[in-house]
This record gives structure tokens, C-alpha cells and sequence, in this order.
């Protein structure tokens, strides 16, 4: 390592190590203070990603994906700028401009065009912990008019973590709004899976790397079968993500999965895209 560190040394003595943390620092702060400004005016969009039942082919679901468009027109992937929006606490209005605008699109397709749809809204960690998070999601029901068995709100295991009492609590008051919670990324995070019993959690979704694994790798094909068969045990939905192939739809189908997310269905859409999916899905057979 010293060694390493050594030969990067430059001819006027700075480290080249040094340098790459450097910049590294630089494109942060740069891209921090951007953040800063993408919610005024909003430069955010988000996409819509089917999910579907297998049986039918009907939509009994859709994810919400956050997506940042520079005023240049780029894109900035969700795994870059969440991470540095959680440490900075932006996540905080940024959450709330997306549950805000997801439960008013979903709330005007019920409204206007009667189409029952629930949406998945992704809660980070940090968000949840805010004291005033469950008014937050009362608010965007309450100013939407989205029925409130229309929204799901998605957690991963990290949040059961710290403080379980604090987040017992705070799930149970969300909870009782008649809103959805569910785990996602499910099987990479926490042991103990005494949880699911004891806390209000209604739906579980497989991680994609599980689900990529379907047809490749046996030990993954276990995994996948077992989270179905125990959520079913449970009364839980299961949602699988990110099903590629004929082959991951087919797996999963056969063991029941209630629902399936991706790109073997559909990627995230534009709203105008997704609206035209959810009008004509395209995976319902034709009636002879
Ligand atoms: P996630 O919640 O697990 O979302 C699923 C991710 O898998 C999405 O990535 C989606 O585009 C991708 N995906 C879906 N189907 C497939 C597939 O068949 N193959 C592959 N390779 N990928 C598939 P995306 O949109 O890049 O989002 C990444 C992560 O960023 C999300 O993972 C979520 O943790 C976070 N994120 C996105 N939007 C929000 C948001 O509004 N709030 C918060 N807190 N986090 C968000
Ligand atoms: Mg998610
Ligand atoms: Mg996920």
C-alpha cells in the first residue's frame, strides 16, 4: 500500500492518491450544491415501472423512481445522487416532493379515468426517522384525494436496525392511515426474520439480484422459492424485481409470486408512456 502510494507521487511531490480523493471531494461538493437547487425550479421527474400479475397480465402495481434531468439535459443516476441526498439530508423535501407527486397522479387516473392502481413510493431511512414523517404522508393523501390503500410505501431492513421501538411505533401510525409497508430488497439485509410477525408489514419484495439469479445459479433459485412460499405462510404479497427473462417470469409464476417488476415486462416510463401502458397493458391476452 505504501508502496503503491509511493509510486504515485508526482514530480512537484503532491500524491496522485491525494489528488483522486481530491477531485473525487470536488465533483461531490459540486454536485451537492446542484442538488441543492433541483428542487426550485424542480428539475425531478419520476417513472412509473409496471408491475404485473403473472396470471392475468393485468398492472396490479407500479414503482415510483425518482429521476434527476440537469437543466443541460443529463441525467443523474439514482445511485449516485441518493446516496449523497440521504448524507445531506436533502432526502428529507426531496421525499416529500415524491410522495407528494405520486399520490396526485395516482389520485387523477383513479379520479378520472377509474383506475385503481397503487403506487410504491420509496422512504429512505433518514426520511422515515423525521419526527413529522407520518403527517407528511397524511398530507399528501389527505391533499391528493388518493384512497389510501392506493399507496405503498417501500422500506429496506437497515431501518429495523436502530431505535425498533421508535420505528415500531412509527410504522404502526402509518399503518393505521390504511396505508401499505413494504420491505424492499428483501433477503440482503437483516437475521432476524422475527420481525415480519411483529410488525405491520404487508408486502416483501425479492431483490433483483435473487431474481437474476433464477435459472443461473441454484442456490439463488432456493432463495427465491423460499421467500415466496414464507411469505405466503404469512399472508404477505410478494413482489419480485427485476425478472428479465422468459425464464425468471416463468419461475416465478409457477411459485405464485403475486406480482412481477421488470424489464422483461416494461422498464420505468415517462408518465405519458406509463399512462398509455396503464390504459391498453399490452400483457393481457386478446379475449377470442
Ligand atoms: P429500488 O427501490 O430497489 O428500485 C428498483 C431498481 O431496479 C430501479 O433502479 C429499477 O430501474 C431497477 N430495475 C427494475 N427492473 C429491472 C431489471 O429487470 N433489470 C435491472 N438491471 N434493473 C431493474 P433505479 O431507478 O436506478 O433506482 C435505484 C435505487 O434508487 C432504487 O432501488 C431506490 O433504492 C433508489 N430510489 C429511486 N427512487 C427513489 C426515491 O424516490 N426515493 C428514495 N429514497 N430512493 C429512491
Ligand atoms: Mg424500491
Ligand atoms: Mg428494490
Amino acid at each position: 500500500m505504501a508502496l503503491a502510494r509511493q509510486r504515485n507521487v508526482g514530480p512537484g511531490g503532491y500524491s496522485l492518491f491525494g489528488q483522486e480523493m481530491e477531485d473525487e471531494l470536488r465533483e461531490r461538493y459540486v454536485l451537492l450544491s446542484a442538488l441543492r437547487r433541483a428542487l426550485d425550479p424542480v428539475q425531478f421527474e419520476l417513472h412509473y415501472q409496471p408491475q404485473v400479475d403473472p396470471e392475468s397480465g393485468a398492472i396490479g402495481g407500479a414503482e415510483a423512481l425518482l429521476r434527476w434531468i440537469r437543466p443541460d439535459g443529463s441525467m443523474v443516476s439514482p445511485m449516485k445522487f441518493i446516496p449523497l441526498a440521504e448524507s445531506s439530508g436533502m432526502i428529507v423535501p426531496i421525499g416529500t416532493w415524491v410522495l407528494e407527486t405520486a399520490c396526485r397522479q395516482f389520485a387523477t387516473w383513479n379520479r378520472e379515468a377509474g383506475l385503481a392502481v397503487p403506487v410504491s413510493v420509496n422512504v429512505s431511512v433518514r426520511q422515515f426517522h423525521e419526527p413529522g414523517f407520518t403527517d407528511v404522508v397524511h398530507a399528501a393523501l389527505d391533499s391528493s384525494g388518493l384512497p389510501p390503500e392506493l399507496l405503498v410505501l417501500e422500506l429496506t431492513e437497515s431501518l429495523l436496525l436502530h431505535n425498533p421501538d421508535e420505528v415500531t411505533a412509527a410504522m404502526e401510525r402509518i399503518s393505521a392511515l390504511g396505508v401499505r409497508l413494504a420491505i424492499d430488497d428483501f433477503g440482503t439485509g437483516y437475521s432476524s426474520l422475527s420481525y415480519l410477525t411483529n410488525l405491520p408489514i404487508r408486502q416483501l419484495k425479492v431483490d433483483r439480484a435473487f431474481v437474476q439469479g433464477i435459472d443461473k445459479d441454484p442456490h439463488d433459485e432456493i432463495i427465491v422459492s423460499m421467500i415466496i412460499g414464507m411469505a405466503h405462510n404469512l399472508g404477505l404479497e410478494v413482489v419480485a424485481e427485476g425478472a428479465e427473462t422468459e425464464g425468471h417470469v416463468g419461475f416465478l409464476a409457477n411459485y405464485r409470486c403475486n406480482l412481477i417488476q421488470g424489464y422483461h415486462y416494461s422498464r420505468p416510463l415517462p408518465v405519458t408512456e406509463f399512462e398509455r401502458v396503464l390504459r391498453h397493458p399490452p400483457w393481457i391476452p386478446p379475449t377470442p
